[in-house]
C-alpha cells in the first residue's frame, strides 16, 4: 500500500460527530483504502476505487458523505447500491453506527424480499441515505415512490459483482436517471472492462485510487493460517493457545475496544493477557510491555497503532485474530516476532469471505502460507493430559512434600482409602471436572475448513430443483438468475445449488424449505421482461412414449450443462 497518506483521522477534515463515531467504533487510524479515497471525496471528486470487502472501503466513502450531506432536508441525497441484500444491510447498519452523532440523519436499507410497506414508510419519513439492490431500487422509481433527481452522492459498491450478477442495465438506468451535478464513487474489487466503460461514461475525471503492496517477510518466521468463521475465532485461539508451545504472543485485533474484550475473555479462560491500544497512556503502555519483557505477562491484545515499533524478544507467536486491511500491515505485525535472530510463528484467522485478502497477502509478500487444522478436542487433551503429568513431575521434585506427604498417610489409614484415589481427590480440589473437553462432533457436521460451510442452503436444509420460465432463448445468464433471485426473495448466494439453462427455461436449485411468502413473490419476478414464474421442478410431463419421470430432477438430459453447473461452488 502506498503509505504517503494520512496517518489520523484527524487529518481528513471529517465532521467532527462522524470523527466522534469513528472514536466510539474504536477505529484508530485510517486504512489505505480510506486514506487515500477520504480526501478526493471530502474535496467533491468522484472516485474510483480498487477494493475488497474487508479493507475498510464503507467506512472510505459513508465518512465523507456523512461528513458533506444535508440533513436538514428530508429527501433522498446519497445513494448507495450494492449486490446483495446482506451487503446493503451491512452497509446502512455501518451509515448508522457512522451516523450515531447526527441523529437528524435517516438511513433506509431497501431491498427484494422485504416488504414494500416497511419501505415505503421509511421513505415517507425521508431518509436521506438509501443503501439498496438495483432491482428493487429499480422498482420503486417506476412506482413514483422514489425520487433521485436531487441526489448529491451515488456510490457503486462491489460495482463487478453487480455486473456479474446481471445488473448492469439496472445500473445504467439508475446513473442515468440521477442529476449530472451528483458526486460519484465506484468501488470494485477487479476492473474489468465493462467497469471502465461504466466509468467512463458516467463518472466526472475521478481520482483513481489503488492500493497497491510492496512487501516482504523475514524467512525466519512460519506461516501459517486457519480458515475459520468469525464465530468461532475465540474458540479456535483458546485451542491454539492450550496445543501450541509459546513464550511470548502478540494476538492483533482490529479495534480499541476488541483489544480489552479479547484480552477479558482470555483472561477468563485462565490465560495470562492484556490490552493495549493507542487510548492507554504512554506510562501504562510501558508497564505492559515490561511484564510481556519479563515474562509476567505472555499474551498482549493489540491493535496495529499499539504495537508499531515493539521489539521484545520473548514473542515467538503473532496471531492475527482479525485480518488486516493491507499487506503491509500484515509485514509490520508478524515482523514483531522473529526477532533478535530466533525464528517465529504467525497465524493467521481467516474466515471464508476473507480468502482474497489472504491470496493479496501471499502474492504480496511472494510467500505462501501453509493451512492448519483448527486444533481437535483430541489434541487439546492430550496437552492438558501431559500438562498434568508435568505438574506432577514439577511439584514431587519441590522440598515442602514432607509435611503433606504424613498428612496424606494418616489420611490414608484413617479412611482406608488407597493413595491413587486420594491423589485423585486432590487433583480434583485445583481443577474442576470440565478438565477435558468434549469429544468434536464426526467431521462432516463440522466444516470449519470447507469453503462451503458458510455456503450451506438457508438453514442447512437441502437443495430442490426449481423451474423457472427464461432459458437460453430470452438470453438469460446464471448471473442474471442469481441476481434476480436472491435480491427479490432475500436469498444468499449459498442458496444456491446447481443452475441448469435450457432452451426456454431453467432449472435452479434451491432451499427445498422455501416457504409460500417466498415462492410467491419469486413467482413475479422478473429478469429482463419476463416473469420468471417460479415453481418446484416436477420433471417434464409424462409423455405418450411414457419417457417422463415423477418427481425426478430435471428432464431427459439429466446432466446439467457442466459449465454452467460449475457455478455451484460460486454462488
Ligand atoms: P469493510 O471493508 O468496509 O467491510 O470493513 C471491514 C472491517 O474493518 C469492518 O469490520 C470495519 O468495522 C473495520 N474497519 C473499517 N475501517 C477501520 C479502521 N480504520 N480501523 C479499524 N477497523 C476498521
Amino acid at each position: 500500500m502506498t503509505n504517503d497518506h494520512a496517518k489520523s483521522f484527524d487529518d481528513l477534515g471529517i465532521d467532527d460527530r462522524v470523527r466522534r463515531a469513528l472514536d466510539d467504533v474504536g477505529y484508530e487510524t485510517p486504512s489505505p483504502i480510506q486514506a487515500a479515497t477520504i480526501p478526493p471525496l471530502m474535496a467533491g471528486r468522484d472516485v474510483v476505487g480498487l477494493a475488497q470487502t474487508g479493507t475498510g472501503k464503507t467506512a472510505a466513502f459513508a465518512v465523507p458523505i456523512l461528513s458533506r450531506i444535508d440533513t436538514s432536508a428530508r429527501k433522498p441525497a446519497a445513494l448507495v447500491l450494492a449486490p446483495t441484500r446482506e451487503l446493503a444491510l451491512q452497509v446502512a447498519e455501518a451509515f448508522g453506527r457512522y451516523a450515531v452523532h447526527i441523529p437528524e440523519l435517516r438511513v433506509l436499507p431497501i431491498y427484494g424480499g422485504q416488504s414494500y410497506g416497511v419501505q415505503l414508510s421509511g421513505l415517507r419519513r425521508g431518509a436521506q441515505v438509501i443503501v439498496g439492490t438495483p432491482g428493487r431500487v429499480i422498482d420503486h422509481l417506476d412506482k413514483g415512490t422514489l425520487d433521485i433527481s436531487e441526489l448529491e452522492f451515488l456510490v457503486l459498491d462491489e460495482a463487478d459483482e453487480m455486473l456479474t450478477m446481471g445488473f448492469a442495465e439496472d445500473v445504467e438506468r439508475i446513473l442515468s436517471d440521477t442529476p449530472d451535478s451528483k458526486q460519484v464513487a465506484l468501488f470494485s474489487a477487479t476492473m474489468p472492462k465493462a467497469i471502465g466503460r461504466l466509468a467512463q461514461k458516467y463518472l466526472h475525471d475521478p481520482a483513481e485510487v489503488t492500493v497497491k503492496s510492496s512487501t516482504s517477510t523475514a524467512q525466519n518466521i512460519t506461516q501459517k493460517f486457519l480458515q475459520v468463521s468469525h464465530q468461532r475465532k475465540l474458540d479456535a485461539l483458546t485451542r491454539v493457545l492450550e496445543v501450541e508451545q509459546f513464550d511470548g504472543m502478540i494476538v492483533f485485533v482490529r479495534t480499541k475496544s476488541a483489544t480489552e474484550e479479547l484480552a477479558e475473555k482470555l483472561r477468563a479462560r485462565g490465560h495470562s493477557a492484556m490490552a493495549i491500544n493507542g487510548d492507554m497512556v504512554q506510562a501504562q503502555r510501558e508497564r505492559t510491555i515490561n511484564q510481556l519483557k519479563d515474562g509476567s505477562l505472555d499474551i498482549l491484545v493489540a491493535t496495529d497503532v499499539a504495537a508499531r515499533g515493539l521489539d521484545v524478544d520473548r514473542i515467538s507467536h503473532v496471531v492475527n485474530y482479525d485480518i488486516p486491511h493491507d499487506t503491509e500491515s500484515y509485514v509490520h505485525r508478524i515482523g514483531r516476532t522473529g526477532r533478535a535472530g530466533r525464528s517465529g510463528t504467525a497465524l493467521l484467522f481467516v474466515s471464508p469471505r476473507e480468502r482474497h485478502l489472504l491470496r493479496s497477502i501471499e502474492k504480496a509478500t511472494r510467500q505462501s502460507l501453509t493451512e492448519i487444522d483448527l486444533p481437535s478436542a483430541e489434541d487439546v487433551n492430550a496437552q492438558r493430559v501431559a500438562r498434568f503429568a508435568d505438574s506432577i513431575t514439577e511439584n514431587l521434585a519441590s522440598d515442602n512434600l514432607d509435611l503433606f506427604r504424613g498428612l496424606v498417610e494418616n489420611y490414608a489409614r484413617e479412611h482406608d482409602v488407597t493413595m491413587a484415589d486420594i491423589a485423585a481427590a486432590l487433583a480434583l480440589e485445583t481443577r474442576d471436572g470440565a478438565f477435558l473437553m468434549s469429544p468434536d462432533p464426526p467431521p462432516g457436521e463440522r466444516r470449519e475448513r470447507e469453503p462451503r460451510a458458510e455456503r450451506a442452503p438457508r438453514g442447512g436444509g437441502s437443495f430442490a430443483a426449481y423451474r423457472i420460465a427464461v432459458g437460453r432463448k430470452h438470453k438469460v445468464t446464471p448471473g442474471a438468475i442469481v441476481g434476480a433471485i436472491a435480491n427479490e426473495g432475500g436469498l444468499s448466494r449459498g442458496d444456491f445449488g446447481n443452475i441448469s439453462i435450457r432452451d426456454d427455461y431453467s432449472i435452479v436449485e434451491l432451499p427445498a424449505d422455501l416457504d409460500a411468502d417466498t415462492m410467491a413473490l419469486l413467482k413475479h419476478t422478473r429478469i429482463g421482461r419476463n416473469s420468471i414464474d417460479l415453481r418446484r421442478d416436477m420433471g417434464p410431463p409424462r409423455t405418450r412414449g411414457g419417457g417422463g419421470h415423477k418427481g425426478g430432477p430435471r428432464d431427459g438430459n439429466r446432466r446439467p450443462n457442466p459449465k454452467v453447473a460449475g457455478r455451484r461452488g460460486k454462488y
